[in-house]
């Protein structure tokens, strides 16, 4: 959305295009290429041939990073403004929305299973967008003369039902599907939030926890779904980093800020598209991905100033219902991929992603 835009329609959603480069499975089968992409027009041109004839649909975004885009560029270009309003006290949401193994995780979480800080705190290439917020929250606050608390929490939500990524309890099937039956339930705060009565908060002390805080979620994210045969492709996960910072104003009266910042990494959106309904899927997709559907007419309705927004029709958007609208900031990043066999996927993500503008 253009600046003038924004302003002329008071919403704060920005719409990001990523393509992944090719696997190297796609680079061995010579996958033909449909996704082209132009970051300094902001385009995304997709090229399909029908009954002979050759086509081009052309899509703009509020940016557009192409195959050789490092997670580095990402974030620097479209990150680092969201977490300085975050510092300034507002609530944010980040979205990975896209087609299952086109880098939803790869943006969010980056490949740090293996990974750690390097000797001067820096990170590593392949980290996402959650390890460079904690690193970026930390550098700010560190240098600030205040008192901070920064604090973590990382939940699943698989069909309407949310489960604890970093409760250090055991994981075991027996204890996961009791689990299931009394899942955590959602509360009003009474201050236009909500509250998920039992959700572990962690507090995280410096940049460099985080790698062991996204390894204990992910691993349990990986055993839940090994125990209970479900697949990640069907479940979202939030990551939530609230901060609270408490200054002193020249006149000496106390100030407390207090911000946060959602990573939410969707359930693949093969979910709810066509494909997915007509291979039988439809059913088990209508019932699951009540928040992925949700949270497209939620913004649609932001978008759009309709004087409803469904807030309450999913969990998802319940949960996130004080950083969605308003004052807050929206970032929607798009991952698509750039093979051909891809290529209806991508065209109903582009098409999501667009109408999100
Ligand atoms: P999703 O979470 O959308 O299902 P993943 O993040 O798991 O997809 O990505 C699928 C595969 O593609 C992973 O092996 C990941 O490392 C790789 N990948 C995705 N995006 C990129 C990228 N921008 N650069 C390099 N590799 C990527
Ligand atoms: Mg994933």
């Amino acid at each position: 959305m253009s600046g003038r835009h924004e302003k002329e329609k008071g919403v704060n959603v920005q719409v990001l295009l990523r393509c992944r480069p090719f696997s190297e499975e796609e680079l061995r089968n010579n996958a033909p290429q449909v996704v082209k992409c132009n970051e300094y027009q902001r385009e995304v041109a997709v090229s399909q041939n029908i009954a002979g004839k050759h086509f081009d649909r052309v899509f703009t975004f509020d940016k557009v990073f192409g195959p050789s885009a490092q997670q580095k560029d990402l974030y620097e270009q479209a990150v680092v403004p969201i977490v300085n309003e975050v510092l300034e006290g507002f609530n944010c949401t980040i979205f990975a929305y896209g087609q299952t193994g086109t880098g939803k995780t790869y943006t969010m979480e980056g490949e740090c299973k293996r990974s750690k800080t390097g000797p001067n705190g820096e990170l590593p290439a392949e980290a996402g967008v959650i390890p460079r917020a904690v690193q970026q929250i930390f550098d700010t606050l560190e240098g600030q003369n205040a008192e901070y608390s920064v604090k973590v929490t990382f939940l699943e939500l698989y069909n309407e039902e949310i489960t604890d990524l970093l409760a250090p309890e055991e994981i075991s099937k027996v204890a996961l599907e009791d689990k299931q039956k009394k899942q955590l339930p959602l509360m009003e705060d009474g201050k236009g939030g909500v509250l998920v009565r039992g959700l572990d908060e962690e507090i995280v002390t410096s940049a460099s926890e985080i790698f062991t805080l996204l390894e204990r979620g992910s691993a349990k994210r990986r055993t839940a779904e090994t125990l209970l045969n479900k697949q990640s492709s069907r479940s979202h996960s939030l990551f939530s980093i609230t901060i609270h910072i408490k200054e002193a104003t020249p006149e000496g009266e106390e100030l407390i800020k207090c911000g946060k910042l959602n990573l939410v990494d969707l359930a693949g959106s093969e979910n709810i598209s066509r494909s997915g309904a007509r291979d039988g899927r439809a059913r088990e997709a209508g019932e699951i991905n009540k928040s992925l559907l949700t949270l497209g007419r939620v913004i649609n309705a932001l978008v759009e100033h309709l004087g409803h927004i469904p807030y309450r029709d999913s969990k998802l958007t319940r949960l996130l219902r004080d950083s969605l609208g308003g004052r807050t900031k929206t970032c929607i990043i798009a991952t698509v991929s750039p093979a051909v066999h891809c290529l209806e996927e991508t065209l109903s993500t582009l098409d999501y992603a667009h109408r999100a503008k």
